[in-house]
């Protein structure tokens, strides 16, 4: 858990920043003592194989189902957020908390890919992107061809975003 993670060198599609931006600036404002923060947005192939390894090759305990590609954080289509307590910043993990906030993202466009990952939110959309990776690599395709052929796809359909592009300055923890 990286709660003070830079993400704007990040990329996110244009439907998924909009969504994000409205839905934590809405739960922010509503409740006084909690603050919604993107924790983890884009991850890299890389970075989601060595998820992947904890709890099975490596030490810990398992944080995550998805390989590299699986995840819709590969394609910057996910996020997920961490709920911090105004008064000292410390981290909640109460559970009700998340089921809270995933009412309010939900009325912006985002939900969860399963109930058990309770800070996990991803745009929904009619493409299920882990299975067209997995079809490409099983066509034999090498896997960031893969994942950049997902990029493009997504592109046509919400308009890929290099955050910082035109970003710059902008707060997703308002
Ligand atoms: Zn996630």
């Amino acid at each position: 858990m990286q709660p003070n993670r830079d993400i704007k060198n990040e990329f996110m599609y244009h439907r998924l920043v909009s969504s994000v931006v409205k839905a934590v600036s809405y739960a922010n404002a509503k409740n006084p003592r909690y603050e919604i923060r993107v924790i983890e947005a884009y991850r890299t192939l890389e970075r989601q194989n060595y998820l992947y390894s904890k709890g099975r090759t490596k030490d810990g305990s398992v944080v995550t189902h998805a390989q590299g590609g699986e995840s819709y954080h590969n394609y910057g289509a996910a996020i997920d957020i961490g709920i911090f307590d105004k008064r000292n910043g410390s981290y909640k993990t109460n559970g009700n908390l998340y089921r809270g906030a995933e009412k309010v993202f939900n009325n912006f466009g985002l939900n969860y890919l399963r109930s058990s990952d309770l800070a996990h939110f991803q745009i929904a959309t009619e493409l299920d992107l882990p299975s067209i990776y997995k079809k490409k690599i099983k066509e034999g395709w090498e896997h960031s061809e893969a994942v950049d052929f997902i990029h493009i796809e997504l592109d046509r359909e919400f308009s890929l975003l290099r955050y910082w592009q035109d970003k710059t300055d902008f707060r997703l923890e308002i």
